[in-house]
């Protein structure tokens, strides 16, 4: 074969985080697929910062109908994922001092009839999260079903199950520039060029630049960056059965994470697409509001961390052939949520791709494919 055709693919997928590494993945089971990475290890983004929950209560109704759809593979994925579970016990508790009961108030109707949500009261809180400061919390929704995300072997499962289906991943591979011709996409990077009839933009914070590479209008998203610190746990406490206790106003999270505490700040600074590093006064801020909430005494930051949730303005994700590029297929803007539903967004993605008709299930959750078309950006 020669090197050209080698190079010729049904689709090529841009960017090989867990969104382009979970769509590559269902397309593989019926296209030639190759997916395209800048770095030298598909993950090195967002996709290795997150926080690694699962919560069909976290996001906006699109993104929430489709973490719902996603738990029927994360609870029996095929067996190229491994053994081990993808999901662990984890439940999500979101509290309220008294100042913020329109917050958890707005919070309970948003996710209104959703089953395994609980209001819970100052001493249920206090027993399911008993770092909090006694009487900081009044109010407070507890999801029993959320879940731990082993967010690792969910995205080595989805890349090794596209070579296995024989699809390709080809690192250190930033596409620089992608033309039309003739019904073809050719993407050209410093590994060679590749041509496909479709190109799949999941780049993540870069999907409005690489859009732009491709002479394609931008819709609108905005990288923002989080930050998360790793502190201890006071001596002789085991924090493993609290859940993920969240404040009503997302001013703060902490997660226990392997004996020890995940904080962050839930910060939401816009960012260009970079290399995101953690801010000195972001992780101060991060420490004051938990050592507010909690009694814990912070001496120490054993690790900490940034990432870029990326989002157009409704925050649902943008997922669907571009109106106006043929060919292009946008898989972007998944912002705090694209660990969670990314099985049933791929699922989805890789429908439209193939002009399948929607995923089974997802639209009595209340879906709606105008709610996450690129056409619905464009104005
Ligand atoms: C602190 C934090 C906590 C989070 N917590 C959670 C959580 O608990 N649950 C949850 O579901 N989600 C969470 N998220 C969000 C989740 O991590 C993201 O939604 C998800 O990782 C986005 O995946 P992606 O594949 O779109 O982006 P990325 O992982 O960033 O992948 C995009 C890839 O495209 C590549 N790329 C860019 N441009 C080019 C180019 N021109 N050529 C080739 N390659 C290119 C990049 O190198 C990158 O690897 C969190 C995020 C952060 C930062």
């Amino acid at each position: 074969m020669s090197e050209q055709s080698s190079n010729q693919f049904e689709i090529v997928v841009i960017g090989a985080g867990i969104a382009g590494a979970s769509v590559a993945y269902e397309l593989a089971a019926g296209a030639r697929v190759a997916v395209l990475e800048m770095e030298s290890q598909p993950g090195y983004h967002t996709t290795g910062r997150s926080a690694a929950v699962y919560s069909e209560i976290y996001g906006p109704a699109p993104m929430r109908a489709l973490t719902s759809q996603s738990r029927a593979f994360y609870k029996n994925p095929p067996a190229v994922f491994g053994r081990e579970p993808l999901l662990t016990p984890r439940g999500v508790l979101y509290i309220a001092r008294s100042d913020q009961s329109d917050s958890l108030e707005k919070l309970k109707q948003a996710i209104a009839g959703q089953p395994g949500v609980s209001s819970v009261d100052a001493e249920e809180i206090q027993r399911l999260s008993p770092l909090l400061r006694p009487g900081y919390a009044v109010e407070g929704l507890f999801e029993e079903n959320a879940r731990g995300i082993d967010v690792n072997a969910l995205h080595q499962g989805y890349l090794r199950g596209l070579r296995e289906r024989g699809g390709e991943v080809i690192t250190n591979a930033e596409v620089m520039s992608a033309e039309r011709d003739t019904g073809v996409w050719t993407v050209s990077t410093r590994n060679g060029d590749f041509s496909a009839p479709v190109v799949i933009n999941a780049t993540g914070a870069w999907a409005d630049e690489f859009a732009a590479r491709a002479g394609v209008k931008p819709v609108g998203l905005v990288p923002m960056r989080r930050t998360a610190l790793i502190v201890a746990t006071p001596d002789g406490v085991n924090p493993e059965p609290w859940p993920v206790t969240v404040d009503a106003d997302e001013q703060f999270y902490m997660k226990p994470d392997a004996g020890r505490l995940l904080i962050s700040p839930a910060d939401e600074t816009p960012s260009e697409p970079c290399d995101a590093q953690p801010e000195e006064m972001d992780i101060a801020i991060c420490i004051d509001r938990i050592q507010q909430a909690f009694a814990l005494d912070i001496r120490r930051v054993e690790n900490s961390w940034a990432g870029l949730r990326t989002f157009v303005d409704d925050h649902a994700p943008v997922c669907g052939f571009d109106p106006d590029a043929e060919g292009f297929f946008w898989l972007a803007g998944q912002g705090g949520y694209g660990i969670q539903s990314a099985p049933g967004l791929s699922q989805l993605a890789a429908k439209l791709v193939i002009g399948g008709p929607l995923p089974d299930g997802l639209e009595a959750r209340g879906f709606k494919i105008d709610d996450v078309s690129p056409a619905r950006l464009r104005y």
